[in-house]
C-alpha cells in the first residue's frame, strides 16, 4: 500500500503519506466544475479541491488523534496513510489492555467532536441554522463551506460509532467486552456484531436503493472475519515457543550452485525458499554462513529468463536476521512487523538457530520459519477441539 503513497512530511514526529489515488480524486473534483460548464469555474474549482483538503485535513487530525493516545502508553505509530476512502494511522501494535485500546480508538472521533463543537456554533451564530441545508447543485459554494465541514465532522463521529470493525466503534466494543470476558471471546463477540451491522447496512442500501451501502456492507463484513481471524493468529501465536512452529526438514542451497540445482531442489520437496549459505560453510547447517535467501518467485524469474545457470548468489536476497529455538513466537512477530519485515515480504524465511551448536558461537540452524508453516500451526493449534499432540521436544 505504501508503494503506492507520497510522503507529504511529519507532523509531531510521525510521518503522514497520500495514496496517489488520493490526488486523482483531488484532480477529479477540482475539475468537475470545468466539465459542467460552471459559471466561474477557476474559482468553483479551487473550492472543491479546497474542501476535500479541509475533510482531510480533519481525517488526518482524526488519525493523529489515535496516534497521540497510544504515545502516551508507549506505542509508536509507523505512519498515517491518507486513502480517497479515508485514514489509516498504522500503529506498531494495539494496547493489550481494554481501557487503554478503548482510550486509543475513542481519542479519533474525540477530535471530530472537538472540531464540529468549534465550527458548529460559530456558523449558526453568523450565518443561522440555514446554511446546514444542503447546497445547491449538491456543490459547496462560498456561504456553505464551513457548514458543510461541521457536517462532514459530525457524519464521521457518526461513521466511527457503528459498532464494527474496522471503525473505531468496533475496537470501542471490543475494548468494552474485554473488560467482561476474555479478549479473543471479546474479539469473535464483536466480530459477530460488526457482520450482523452489515448485513442490516446490506438490507437498508437494498430497500432505499443507497447501492453504495451494499459495498461498504461488504466491506465491513469481510473486516470482521479479517480481525477475528487476526486475534485468533495472535492468541495462538501467544506463549508459544518457536520450536513448535519451525520447519525442521528443510534443505539449503550454497551461494555457487545454480538455478537449475535449486530448480530441483525445489521440485524435490515441499520448500518453497531456500535459505543459501556461503561456499565454505562448515555443513549445511553453519549459521555463521548463512548468505541470504532465494525465494521461489526469485527462481521462478530466473528460470524464466532462461538463466538455469546463473548461480544462486546472483539472484539471492539478503536473509533475515535470525531468532532463538526458545523465543516466544508472537514475540518475534511483533519485532518483525515492528521492524516492517513483515508485511514487505522481506522475511520469507527466518533462521531459527541454537546457540550451543558443535561449531561454539556460531550455532546451528535447526530450522525454517515460513509463513505457511504459520498458517499450518494455526490450523493445528487452533482446532476446536485442540486434540493435535504437542510435537516433541527440539532438545
Ligand atoms: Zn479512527
Amino acid at each position: 500500500m505504501l508503494g503506492w503513497s507520497i510522503r507529504l512530511g511529519s507532523l509531531l514526529g510521525v510521518p503522514v503519506f497520500v495514496h496517489w489515488t488520493f490526488l486523482l480524486l483531488v484532480g477529479w473534483l477540482m475539475a468537475g466544475p470545468f466539465m459542467a460548464g460552471a459559471p466561474n469555474p477557476v474559482a468553483a474549482g479551487l473550492r472543491a479541491g479546497g474542501f476535500v483538503l479541509a475533510v482531510f485535513g480533519c481525517v488526518l487530525l482524526h488519525e493523529m488523534g489515535h496516534a497521540l493516545a497510544a504515545r502516551r502508553y508507549g506505542i509508536r505509530t509507523r505512519d498515517i496513510v491518507l486513502l480517497p476512502i479515508g485514514g489509516v494511522a498504522r500503529l506498531e501494535s494495539m494496547p493489550r489492555k481494554p481501557v487503554q485500546e478503548l482510550v486509543v480508538a475513542v481519542a479519533g472521533p474525540a477530535v471530530n467532536v472537538v472540531i464540529a463543537a468549534l465550527i458548529i456554533p460559530a456558523v449558526l451564530a453568523t450565518q443561522g441554522a440555514g446554511a446546514f441545508a444542503p447546497p445547491a447543485g449538491g456543490r459547496v459554494d462560498q456561504a456553505s463551506f464551513l457548514a458543510s465541514l461541521g457536517a462532514v465532522n459530525v457524519m464521521l463521529v457518526a461513521f466511527n460509532a457503528i459498532p464494527a470493525f474496522p471503525m473505531d466503534g468496533g475496537r470501542v466494543l471490543r475494548a468494552v467486552l474485554a473488560m467482561f470476558v476474555e479478549r479473543a471471546t471479546a474479539t469473535r463477540i464483536a466480530a459477530s456484531v460488526g457482520q450482523v451491522v452489515a448485513v442490516l447496512l446490506a438490507v437498508f442500501g437494498l430497500f432505499t436503493g443507497q447501492y453504495m451501502l451494499l459495498l461498504i456492507a461488504l466491506f465491513v463484513f469481510m473486516a470482521a472475519g479479517a480481525e477475528a481471524r487476526a486475534e485468533q493468529f495472535a492468541s495462538v501465536m501467544r506463549g508459544v515457543p518457536v520450536w513448535r512452529a519451525m520447519m525442521t526438514r528443510f534443505v539449503t542451497l550454497r551461494a555457487s550452485q545454480t538455478l537449475g540445482d535449486a530448480a530441483r531442489e525445489l521440485l524435490a520437496g515441499s520448500q518453497q525458499d531456500f535459505l543459501v549459505l556461503a561456499d565454505d560453510a562448515a555443513g549445511d547447517d553453519d549459521a555463521t554462513a548463512i548468505a541470504g535467501v532465494l525465494t521461489r518467485h526469485d527462481l521462478a524469474r530466473g528460470l524464466a529468463a532462461g538463466r538455469e545457470a546463473a548461480l544462486v548468489q546472483e539472484l539471492m536476497r539478503p536473509a533475515c536476521p535470525s531468532v532463538r529455538e526458545q523465543e516466544d513466537l508472537q514475540s518475534v512477530l511483533d519485532r518483525l512487523y515492528r521492524d516492517g519485515r513483515l508485511e514487505s515480504g522481506e522475511c520469507p524465511v527466518i533462521p531459527v538457530v541454537r546457540p550451543e551448536g558443535p561449531r561454539g558461537s556460531g550455532g546451528r540452524i535447526v530450522g525454517l520459519i515460513t509463513p505457511e508453516n504459520l498458517t499450518e500451526l494455526v490450523m493445528v493449534l487452533g482446532a476446536p477441539r485442540g486434540g493435535v499432540p504437542a510435537p516433541p521436544p527440539v532438545r
